[in-house]
């Protein structure tokens, strides 16, 4: 059984101000402090799997100040990786940045937590309007179409998806956010996604603002730090600092476990 190989690839960018990323009083609020837009792929003698699907070409060109370089779907041609390659596409959660692209990945099985879903076709975000603009309705329906074709597999806590690769239902951010721990030769890591925005988030037990429980954001910190090998095991979600704690293959990919 082999490990995984992981990597990082950067598709977007986008300024930003410290405000905009944690939450309560900060004192440097109007400070500069970028955001980057990641999917992460984990590829194994057997598998090859996608974590998130970053932004849609469409939506993208709507979004004030996004460097969009290119669709997530074509970036992964510097890794030699087809969509058709891709077997199964692993969503942490279903904001619009990390489903755009999903429905591009033909012969995949789709992995979402079952609370997720099922926090999306509940009632609540009719009602919680602030936060409406982080769905996109096309994304929703292609999955409940997967649904309907046997394609969607709907976990509930912790599930192993692969020898080596598994996920765990940590909340926090969103109702069923959930995070990937994935074997590598050199340690099992965990692609935290938005369960950690940027590093700081994390390190300084400072909550992201955007979040669905505040008690539910600093035990998904915990859980990520039980689940890896170590702090240097843990990949935030927005981090320009992914592509500076890890070597670069190209500029935008950083190679988690070569
Ligand atoms: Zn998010
Ligand atoms: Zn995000």
């Amino acid at each position: 059984m082999s490990d995984f190989r992981v990597y990082a690839i950067r598709y977007a960018e986008r300024d930003a101000v410290r405000g905009e990323h944690f939450h309560g009083y900060d004192a440097r609020a109007a400070e500069p402090h970028p955001t980057s837009y990641y999917v992460w792929l984990a590829v194994s003698d057997q598998h090859t799997v996608l974590i998130d699907t970053g932004i849609a070409p469409a939506r993208a060109a709507g979004i004030a100040g996004l460097r969009y370089r290119t669709s997530p779907v074509n970036a992964l041609a510097a890794l030699d990786v087809t969509p058709d390659a891709v077997d199964h596409v692993i969503l942490t959660h279903l904001h619009y940045d990390h489903t755009g692209t999903a429905h591009q990945f033909g012969n995949a099985k789709y992995v979402v937590q079952d609370a997720e879903l099922g926090y999306w076709t509940s009632h609540w975000p009719a009602r919680v309007i602030r936060e409406s603009w982080l769905l996109e309705d096309e994304d929703l329906a292609h999955l409940q179409e997967a649904e309907t074709d046997g394609r969607l597999l709907l976990a509930t806590g912790d599930m192993t998806i692969l020898p080596g690769l598994s996920v765990h239902l940590v909340g926090g951010h969103t109702a069923g956010m959930q995070v990937v721990r994935v074997r590598t030769a050199v340690g099992t890591f965990v692609l935290a996604s938005d369960a950690s925005h940027f590093y700081e988030n994390i390190e300084d037990d400072r909550p992201f603002p955007i979040l669905s429980t505040m008690t539910g954001t600093y035990g998904a910190f915990d859980r990520i730090k039980q689940l890896a090998d170590s702090p240097d095991h843990i990949v935030a979600g927005h981090d320009p600092l992914v592509l500076d704690r890890f070597p670069r293959l190209t500029p935008d990919i950083a190679v988690i476990a070569g």
